[in-house]
Parts: structure tokens; sequence; C-alpha cells
């Protein structure tokens, strides 16, 4: 179990229709976390929400004071159970045990939260298994399920909770978890990778680490100077590596449209809204026509051709 400061989850920022819920004692007893599973802001407001659960002296947000949160913000509160996260943990055995553990009165708290990381990793007879007790739960107990996708879980478990997405952080914000997260790279490059992954830090590490990744990167960045340029033929020399695969040319093109959308990242390559704009239709354009089968050369090419204009 992780552990905590009192800052980071008495501040641990509550988007509003949760933080409404939590402020009037009205928490739901199942809820869907989704956003990235490694932005520390993520686990924190599950742990968060355990403390509200469990705080015995208040309702409405932990106090962080009593003995329940301190147990809470050391991760051994016996009342709070925190899945591992992985697919190889969560096996049809542990989560009948996790059944039997819900249905047990509280050990020393005011109830029970079971926290789910990564729970897009359970198979379809976990989350099957899973099913009966949100649609019946024991009370005061409340079920996290966090992922980094809601679309990743059955949709009969979405329909019994409610699902709050944590937004993107900022690319300060990002930058400051990707430096504590992967330490050792310069400022520029934190920056490129809080730019380039939107926002999130567990896709900014793999920018940081991952050789393919940071390829990629790279190509993407040196696609938005020769955009900025109007650079066609720098544009073409750029894609010629990534024409050979379909699939890997059509996740550039994705990629490329989204950072083309964002504002930081156009001003930060001078280019205007409107060109953006523009530039984007041709960049999904070029993506559609991928699937269509056209020859991904020559699709290049006539990209290339309208980055002049
Ligand atoms: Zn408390």
């Amino acid at each position: 179990m992780a552990q905590w400061t009192q800052q980071e989850l008495l501040g641990a920022q509550m988007p509003p229709a949760l933080a409404q819920m939590v402020d009037s004692g009205r928490l739901v007893h199942a809820l869907c976390l989704e956003g990235d599973p490694e932005d520390r802001r993520l686990t924190a407001l599950a742990y968060a929400l355990a403390g509200s659960v469990l705080c015995r002296r208040q309702k409405g947000r932990m106090c962080g004071e009593c003995l329940d949160c301190r147990k809470v913000l050391e991760g051994v509160h016996s009342d709070l159970f925190v899945g591992a996260g992985t697919a190889a943990a969560y096996k049809k055995e542990a989560i009948r045990q996790l059944r039997q553990q819900a249905w047990q009165s509280p050990s020393e708290g005011r109830g029970k939260v079971f926290l789910l990381p990564n729970a897009q990793l359970m198979s379809v007879e976990c989350q099957n298994l899973l099913l009966k007790l949100i649609e019946e739960p024991p009370e005061e107990t409340l079920f996290v399920f966090l992922c980094p996708n809601r679309y990743q879980l059955l949709s009969t478990i979405l329909s019994r909770v409610v699902t709050i997405a944590l937004p993107p952080l900022e690319t300060e914000e990002c930058m400051a978890q990707l430096r504590q997260q992967a330490p050792g790279f310069g400022e520029e490059e934190y920056r490129q990778a809080a730019l380039l992954s939107g926002g999130s830090p567990g896709k900014g590490v793999k920018l940081l680490t991952d050789e393919g990744e940071k390829k990629q990167a790279q190509t993407l960045w040196q696609l938005l100077d020769a955009m900025s340029a109007g650079d066609g033929y720098r544009f073409m020399v750029l894609m010629a590596p990534w024409e050979k695969d379909r699939a890997v040319y059509s996740q550039l093109l994705v990629a490329l449209s989204r950072l083309l959308g964002s504002d930081e990242v156009r001003r930060e390559k001078k280019i205007s809204l409107a060109r953006g704009i523009s530039l984007r239709q041709e960049v999904d354009r070029t993506r559609q026509r991928n699937e269509a089968n056209g020859n991904t050369a020559l699709l290049s090419a006539a990209l290339a051709e309208q980055l002049r204009r």
C-alpha cells in the first residue's frame, strides 16, 4: 500500500461532481475513477475517498488526524483493501476472497473500502464475480475501480458505478511528476515529454525511457517543426521510415493530429489556430486514405505538398 502525506490526501483534487458527493456526505457505493494509472493524483484521490469513508471524526472529507485517517495515510488500515493491480493478481480466487471480506463487518472503521487499481486487467469472469457485489453491496462499503479508460470495463459494471474522469495534467504539473518518476533528464526533455504525452505522466515516462517511443516522439516533434516552417521536403524525409507499416503510419498521424489540436503545442511551434485546424484536417484525411489502403509514400508526398500553402 502507498504512503501519503496529509497534504497529498487532504489536498487531493476532486473533480466538482465528486467533491459535491463527498462534501454532502452522499458518496455512492461504487465509483470508477478514470485516468492515467501512473498519475499520482489518481491514486491519491482514491485514498482520499477511502479516508472520507473511514474517518471516525467527521462525515464528508477525511480529517487527516484521527486514528483511522492516520492509518489510511500510512496505508495500513485494516478496512482498506487495495488490489495489486496486475492481471496475475486479479484471479477468480482473489475476487472470491474479496467478496467474503466485503461481507464481514468492518474490523475497526466505520465501513470498508476496496480500491481496485488497473481494474481493466480483470477478466470478464472476475468482473462478473464483482457485479453481484456492487449490485447489492454491504452497507457502508465503497468500491473504487481505477482504470485508464472506462470502456475497458464491462458495460454491466459501468452501468452500476458513477464514473469520474480526471482531467489531464497541466504541462508544469506533468513535468513535476516526470522529474520524480524518471529522474536524470533535462528540462527541455521533460517539457517535450509532457507536451507530447498530452499531460499523461505514464505515457511521458515511456516517451523518456522507451527507445521505440522516444524515436516516435522525436519524429513527431520534428514533423511539427517541418509543418511550422512549411518545409515539405523535410516533412517527407521524416515520414519515410514510417511508411512501411500501415498501422504504425496511422498511429503517427493520429498522434500528429492530436498535437495539432493542442493550444500549448501550437504556441510552442508557432502554428496559428487557423493553420492548425487546416493542417489537422489534412492529417486526418491522410489517415483515412491510409486506412483505405492508399500508397503511404504518395500520401506523405501529397500531405507535404499541402504544407507549402
Ligand atoms: Zn479522520
